[in-house]
Order: structure tokens, then C-alpha cells, then sequence
């Protein structure tokens, strides 16, 4: 199984584009500090908004189901994929080359 640069994918997608595959909507929230509900379906429904999103370094994090991360682990948490297959799927749903690790 070939690698993918992790790193390269994080620089290339953004958290707002996850966010917005996600149908996401930021009910509060300033500056790059994003509040909402959490999109992950089988997170139990929050009545404040429990998801907390900072767009600019890329971190999630539910304070109702506790799961948190960068870009790519809030969609494999949101598809249920294990990371490396929830990356690949990521690239396709944004029409991006998957960037694999080049082997010497
Ligand atoms: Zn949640």
C-alpha cells in the first residue's frame, strides 16, 4: 500500500473545505474560532453548540462526543473510513490528486 503526505494533504484541504462537505454551518463563533453542532451523525444531539473548530490551525474538537483532531480525522470520523481510505476518499470528494509519498 503506497503512503500519503499527510502533511501535503492538511496544506492542501483546508478545514473549511471539510466543513463544508459536511454541510457544517457555524451558528457562533469569531475570527477563526468556529462553534456549531457537531456533524459526526452518531454524536448525541448537544443543546449549546458542542463542536468547536479553529479553521486556522485545522483542529476539531466535540465536547459532546469527545472526538477531535485535524481535517482529514474529522472525515474519516464523519465516513467511518480508517484514516489512509478516509484521505483517499477525501481527494476524490474535492476532485484533488491523492498525494502520495514518493518512494527512492
Ligand atoms: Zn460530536
Amino acid at each position: 500500500m503506497s503512503g500519503i503526505d499527510f502533511d501535503k494533504l492538511r496544506a492542501d484541504i483546508t478545514m473549511q473545505q471539510v466543513l463544508q462537505l459536511l454541510g457544517f454551518e457555524s451558528t457562533r463563533g469569531r475570527g477563526d474560532q468556529w462553534y456549531g453542532r457537531c456533524p459526526l451523525r452518531d454524536c448525541p444531539p448537544c443543546l449549546r453548540p458542542c463542536f468547536s473548530v479553529n479553521v486556522a490551525m485545522g483542529r476539531y474538537y466535540c465536547h459532546r462526543c469527545h472526538r477531535h483532531g485535524h481535517q482529514v480525522e474529522l472525515w474519516a470520523a464523519a465516513t467511518g473510513l480508517p484514516l489512509h481510505r478516509a484521505a483517499i476518499d477525501l481527494c476524490a470528494a474535492l476532485g484533488r490528486e491523492v498525494p502520495w509519498t514518493k518512494r527512492w
